[in-house]
C-alpha cells in the first residue's frame, strides 16, 4: 500500500469530491526539506526556526539566517516556505540572550512575547527572511499570539525593513492559534493576519491545562478532545469573516484519525511530519466533504478523546 501511495504522493491533494487540501511538511532543520520534497510536501507549513538559535554562544547573524532560509528555499522549489519567528522561553535559554528565570516558564516570556522584548533580534531575522529569493515563496508566522496588538507590533516591522529593503514584493503574515484565547477571538485576529495556522500541541497544553511533556498526564492530553475541536471550530469560523485560510501544524495534523476531523471542520491546509504525507495524501482522497462534516459535528458532542477516536475507527475501518 506505502508503494501505490508514493506514487501518487506528488500530485495535488484533494478530497474524492474536489476539496483541494494542500499538505505541507513541518521542519526544523534544512536538511530535512530535500526528504520532506521527495515524500510529496508541497511546501514547508512550519519551520521551527529554533535551530538556528539554540545550543550557541552568539545570536546567529542575518548572513548566516539567511543562507539558511535560502537553502530551504533552494530545497523546495516555488513551493510555501512557512518560517516561523523564534519560538523560545525561560525554558530554552539562550546565552545571549537574558530570559528571566521564571516559575512557569510555559505561562511566562517566549514566543512573540520574546520577540517584542528583543526587538533587534526580531528586526535581525525578518531581514533575513525578507532576502530569499523569489522571495514570493516566504511567509512568517508568528508563535504564541494571544492579541492581534502583538500581531501587529510584528507587522509594523516587517513593513519597516520591507520599505528600508526597498522591497516591493508582498509578505504574507500569519498568526499562529496556540493560545485559547485566539481561538475564541479569531475573528478579530483574522482581521489583522493574512492567514491562521493553529498549533495543536500548545493550544491542547493550555486548553486541558495539562503540560504537553507530563508523562502522567499523556494518556489524556488528546488534540482530539472535543473542547480542543470546539476551538478549532471557533477558529475556522473566525477566519472564514474575513476569508483567511486556516492550516494546522501541530502534531496532530500527523494522525490520520484526525484529517477527516479537521477536514469537515473546513481547515484546508495540513503541515504534518514528512514521512506520513504519502499516506496522508492518499487517505483524504478518498473521504468525502459532507462524510467529513457529518462526524465532526458528532465529534463535537462527544465525551473525550477516546470517544472521537472511537467514532473515527467506526466511520473509517481502514485506518
Ligand atoms: C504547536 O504548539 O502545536 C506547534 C506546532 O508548535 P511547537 O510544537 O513547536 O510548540
Ligand atoms: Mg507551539
Amino acid at each position: 500500500r506505502r508503494k501505490t501511495d508514493l506514487a501518487t504522493a506528488h500530485e495535488e491533494c484533494h478530497t474524492a469530491d474536489g476539496v483541494r487540501i494542500e499538505v505541507f511538511a513541518n521542519l526544523g532543520r534544512p536538511g530535512d526539506a530535500a526528504a520532506a520534497a521527495a515524500q510529496g510536501a508541497e511546501g514547508c507549513g512550519l519551520l521551527r526556526s529554533e535551530f538556528l538559535f539554540l545550543e550557541r554562544l552568539t545570536a546567529p547573524t542575518e548572513d548566516e539566517q539567511a543562507a539558511q532560509y535560502q537553502e530551504l528555499a533552494d530545497a523546495l522549489p516555488n513551493r510555501p516556505l512557512i518560517i516561523r519567528t523564534l519560538d523560545v522561553g525561560g525554558d530554552k535559554p539562550l546565552a545571549y540572550l537574558p530570559l528571566p528565570v521564571e516559575e512557569n516558564p510555559v505561562l511566562g516570556l517566549r514566543g512573540v512575547r520574546v520577540s517584542l522584548r528583543y526587538p533587534e533580534l526580531l528586526r535581525t531575522q525578518v531581514r533575513a527572511i525578507l532576502r530569499v529569493k523569489p522571495l514570493g515563496v516566504c511567509r512568517i508566522l508568528v508563535p504564541m499570539i494571544t492579541s492581534a496588538h502583538e500581531l501587529q507590533a510584528v507587522r509594523t516591522v516587517v513593513e519597516a525593513e520591507r520599505q528600508e529593503l526597498g522591497i516591493t514584493t508582498p509578505v504574507l503574515v500569519g498568526a499562529m492559534i496556540e493560545v485559547p484565547v485566539a481561538a475564541v477571538l479569531s475573528d478579530r485576529l483574522a482581521a489583522h493576519a493574512d492567514f491562521l495556522s493553529i498549533g495543536t500541541n500548545d493550544l491542547t497544553q493550555y486548553a486541558l491545562a495539562m503540560d504537553r511533556g507530563n508523562a502522567y498526564l499523556a494518556p489524556q492530553l488528546d488534540s482530539l478532545h472535543p473542547g480542543v475541536l470546539r476551538l478549532v471550530a471557533q477558529t475556522v469560523e473566525g477566519a472564514r469573516k474575513h476569508g483567511r485560510p486556516v492550516a494546522v501544524c501541530g502534531g496532530i495534523a500527523s494522525d490520520p484519525q484526525a484529517a477527516p476531523l479537521l477536514i469537515g471542520l473546513g481547515v484546508t491546509e495540513l503541515s504534518a511530519t514528512p514521512a506520513v504525507i504519502p499516506g496522508l495524501k492518499a487517505f483524504i482522497r478518498t473521504l468525502t466533504l459532507p462524510q467529513c462534516q457529518e462526524a465532526a459535528r458528532k465529534a463535537l458532542e462527544l465525551a473525550n478523546g477516546d470517544e472521537v477516536r472511537a467514532l473515527v475507527t467506526s466511520t473509517w475501518q481502514a485506518q
